[in-house]
């Protein structure tokens, strides 16, 4: 359980926060606190300075670098730090196509994250071509699909390796093997992964991968793109030399630390997520199945990450089911947006064929290291009666069920899932 301090409060209240939206970020791990306070207080010189006062910093950034490329499975030389995931996924997208002016078609699929999908709708604005791949209903990609819409112009496949609103896993290996065999440079956005499978960047022969460091427990603020070895790159920010030419701009000391460390946890840790954190999503999951009528899985049961479950409410909706948790200090998260109050499903469950009614009424809860069976007991001991409540009060109802006693109240505005 996280104890927090609200930061808006001169009494520092201190509220008890049930968090199950580890996909969305994650906690910054206090040996990873540890490691990067001396970068913001004592070693706050340039790594790009010549004299030691610079050069002991740089020489930390490199030695991050070895983390963060052992986390990974590749060299140091292939990891460029950038600022986040969205940074690295618009970086690789716009550097394959000016790499390879003749090429103007990009091949990804509908489920990706609005970094890879919104960056996609620009580039077609500007003349390029997108293809985005269905999934099927449990959110799995036809790879066969996928090999046939390859074309001569091809410029670049790029394919998530886990999907963070559903956690269904996509088979990477396979998809890359393909884009080798077609000569097509292949990026994976992996920003889900780390910590929960095992990486290898090199052996799965992907051109470009992306990570995101506030994803495995380092603060926001700083990510990576892997660019294997001798594949052509076009730096997105240019400026000065750093990281070898790849993208300019004064390197986010405190933050490259701070991933180097959480890096070497994420390795450590990935054992534990798949034992002690799928037992707990597991059971979460099948409980609340069991427990509560019309409810179901969204998305493929496995191929999946160990700690994301994303369930539908049937005949609920998901911003009243989050209100009420927030109420009870649960943090989960909706798949759908609202915007300018018109309700819009998820782009994901809505690729899956998942109709608007169901849509709306998901959730997604996803686990973390620092999650505790207590609070999986406590989560499961309040959301049956904060469904059946709203579901009292909705005016669309299960088969059976008694008409509502109270009006349904407007439900207030979620962000999408991230
Ligand atoms: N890709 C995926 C799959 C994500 O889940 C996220 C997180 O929101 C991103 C990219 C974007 O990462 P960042 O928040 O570092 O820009």
């Amino acid at each position: 359980m996280l104890v927090v301090r609200s930061p808006l409060s001169a009494s520092m209240i201190e509220r008890k926060t049930y968090y199950f939206d580890n996909n969305a970020t994650t906690r910054v791990a206090p040996e990873v606190l540890d490691a990067m306070i001396p970068f913001l207080r004592d070693f706050w010189g340039n790594p790009s300075s010549a004299y030691t006062f610079g050069a002991q910093v740089a020489k930390r950034v490199e030695e991050a670098r070895e983390k963060v490329a052992a986390l990974i499975g590749a060299d140091p030389r292939e990891i460029v730090f950038t600022s986040c995931g969205t940074e690295s996924n618009n970086a690789v997208l716009q550097s394959a196509l000016a790499t390879q002016p003749g090429k103007r078609h990009i091949l990804t699929t509908a489920v990706e994250h609005s970094a890879i999908i919104n960056h996609c709708h620009w580039l077609q604005k500007q003349g390029v071509d997108v293809t985005f791949l269905p999934v099927d209903a449990d959110g799995l990609l036809d790879v066969h699909l996928l090999d046939q819409s390859i074309r001569p112009d091809t410029a670049l496949v790029s394919v998530m390796w886990a999907n963070n609103e559903t956690g269904v896993v996509f088979p990477i290996e396979e998809i890359a093997a393909i884009c080798r065999s077609r000569n097509v440079l292949f990026h994976t956005d992996a920003t889900q992964t780390p910590g929960k499978l095992k990486i290898d960047a090199t052996g799965v022969g992907a051109d470009f991968l992306t990570l995101s460091a506030h994803k495995l427990h380092a603060p926001k603020g700083i990510g990576l793109l892997y660019v294997r070895r001798r594949t052509k790159f076009q730096p997105y920010l240019m400026g000065g030399h750093q990281e070898r030419g790849k993208r300019g701009g004064t390197e986010n000391v405190a933050g490259i630390v701070a991933f180097g460390r959480a890096a070497e946890l994420a390795l450590a840790r990935t054992d534990d997520e798949n034992t002690r954190v799928r037992a707990l999503r597991d059971r979460l999951e099948e409980t609340l199945l069991r427990a509560i009528p019309n409810t179901l899985r969204n998305g493929a049961k496995e191929p999946r990450l160990p700690n994301t479950t994303n369930i539908a409410f049937d005949f609920t909706e998901a911003e009243g089911i989050l209100m009420k948790l927030d109420e009870l200090g649960i943090c989960a998260s909706s798949g759908s947006a609202c915007t300018t109050g018109s309700l819009n499903p998820s782009h994901v469950l809505t690729a899956m064929g998942v109709k608007h009614a169901r849509a709306k009424g998901c959730v997604r809860f996803s686990l973390g290291c620092d999650n505790t069976a207590e609070e999986v007991d406590y989560l499961l001991a309040h959301i049956p009666g904060v469904i059946a409540r709203l579901r009292e009060a909705a005016p669309d109802k299960p088969p059976g069920a008694h008409p509502a006693k109270h009006p349904a109240s407007h439900a207030p505005v979620y962000a999408r899932s991230v």
